[in-house]
């Protein structure tokens, strides 16, 4: 009995991420609507009639990439932060500052130059970091460019200002993230609010707690920042007398459905307890190395993936957010710091990228893999380009000697989404100029606020 397909993209080499983690040669995907329907040698699926067939020699398929975290509003202030400033200063004066000044039209701009770069090299969904203010209108600016997401709105409740109504601030958290999964329900849509939390020593217990209820009621997740570096250990230890993780397990608000971000400065006993909990840890090297995080000399990613902890990689700030470049660090960098040549080799880190944030992102089954009944998240990359030839080993050179420039197509959901190396549902050239018009006005208030600033040409 043939099968119905809107696509056959055929004579590609297919790295399917399947349970026998399959590379096939001359192979085939199929695709019916926002399904695969069919992947395999391509002799082996001549049953297939497909609607429209598309010559995939030339090209390496892979799952789409799921980036575990990224700031997605910081966008357009990319570039504008001193590199030599301490933690504390960097997030004081900087950081948060110029998030809290951004306007709704600002950060839905921002948001999309961040979902144009994750689409062009092949990031299929992503999680948010839980730093949106102006939910809504994120929400509605990216749901066009098809890609796939959990959105979180900047949530904590921690009592900064003497006097302050610590009651009244969590209430008007928990309400906010309410009203957000109401407004934003992961129904089946691709655009999905969490109730995120920045994380660190930002929320209460009740905050955690109600954040908690509310995942599991609406089977959704919920991502947080955890110990970068080492002060959120020492506000934890000085303040609860316990770890971080150990308080939170204590809490029990520890769960599959909660994202750790970072966790560079971890014990052993927290590695041991984010193990038993089956919460996901999303490890975002670029950030670790451009922010001195430590993460080769104290990190215990290579524990965690012994204790069998589901890891994920993310891109976090506003760099770069092509997850090639992340899986060549992840795949190098412990290499380095422990002199060990068989940790994370290309395979496990490319899993990492793409079943790892699956499962984080509460898409295991879904996303993640090549594979029949799944969804057509499909990246095609290029490999008529000097990075990629010879092809000898497609998952070692994936990892090693390609990157997302090479990405050629993508399609989420079995819509193509980029096609050519540009965007195909949105407007790059326009997109670039009202980014660039945005970011100077952002600029010219930063430097007015800030006089001792000298101001950028
Ligand atoms: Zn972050």
């Amino acid at each position: 009995m043939p099968v119905q397909a809107d696509t056959l993209i055929a004579g590609a080499t297919i790295i399917t991420l399947d349970d026998e983690r399959r590379v096939i040669r001359n192979g085939a995907v199929a695709f019916a609507g926002d399904r695969i329907v069919g992947v395999g040698a391509l002799a082996d699926l001549s049953g297939i009639a497909a609607r429209e067939v598309i010559d995939g020699r030339g090209f390496v398929l892979t799952p789409g990439f799921v980036n575990g975290h990224v700031h997605i509003t910081e966008t357009l202030i990319r570039g504008l932060i001193p590199e030599a400033l301490p933690f504390e200063e960097e997030l004081g004066e900087w950081v948060i500052p110029l998030y809290k000044s951004m306007t709704a039209r600002e950060q839905a701009v921002g948001a999309q130059l961040a979902v144009a770069a994750m689409l062009r090299t092949g990031t299929t969904t992503f999680l948010e970091a839980g730093t949106i203010l102006a939910l809504d209108e994120v929400a509605e600016a990216i749901a066009p460019s098809g890609i796939r997401a959990r959105l979180g709105r900047w949530s904590e409740d921690r009592v900064w200002e003497p006097g302050a109504d610590g009651a009244a601030l969590t209430g008007a958290a928990v309400e906010a993230l309410a009203a957000d999964l109401a407004r934003h329900p992961d129904d089946g849509r691709r655009i999905v609010a969490w109730p995120n939390l920045i994380g660190h020593m930002t929320a209460t217990d009740a905050l955690w707690q109600a954040a908690a209820t509310m995942a599991q009621k609406t089977r959704t997740g919920i991502c947080a920042h955890m110990s970068p570096v080492g002060d959120d250990a020492a506000w934890y230890l000085a303040h609860s007398g316990r770890r971080p993780i150990a308080h939170l397990a204590q809490l029990g608000v520890l769960s599959p459905a909660v994202n750790l971000v970072h966790m560079v400065h971890v014990d052993s006993d927290e590695v041991a307890l984010v193990a038993a909990s089956g919460a996901s840890v999303t490890h975002c090297p670029g950030a670790a190395i451009r922010c001195g995080y430590g993460t080769t000399r104290h990190g215990l990613f290579p524990e965690m993936a012994r204790a069998g902890v589901n890891i994920a990689l993310g891109t976090d700030g506003a760099d770069n957010h092509d997850m090639m470049r992340v899986m060549t660090l992840m795949a190098g960098l412990f290499k380095d710091a422990r002199e060990d040549r068989s940790l994370f080799p290309a395979q496990e880190v490319l899993a990492m990228a793409t079943l790892g944030g699956a499962k984080a992102a509460g898409l295991a089954g879904e996303v993640g893999a090549l594979v029949p009944g799944m969804k057509a998240d499909i990246v095609a990359h290029d490999i008529r380009r000097p990075e990629w030839q010879p092809v000898n080993d497609p998952v070692n050179q994936l990892v090693w000697s390609a990157d997302g420039r090479g990405v050629h197509s993508v399609w989420v959901d079995g819509r193509r989404v980029v096609n050519g190396f540009a965007c195909t549902l949105l407007n790059e050239a326009a997109l670039y100029d009202e980014g660039q018009a945005l970011a100077n006005d952002i600029r010219r208030r930063h430097d007015a606020a800030r006089s001792h600033v000298v101001p950028m040409a």
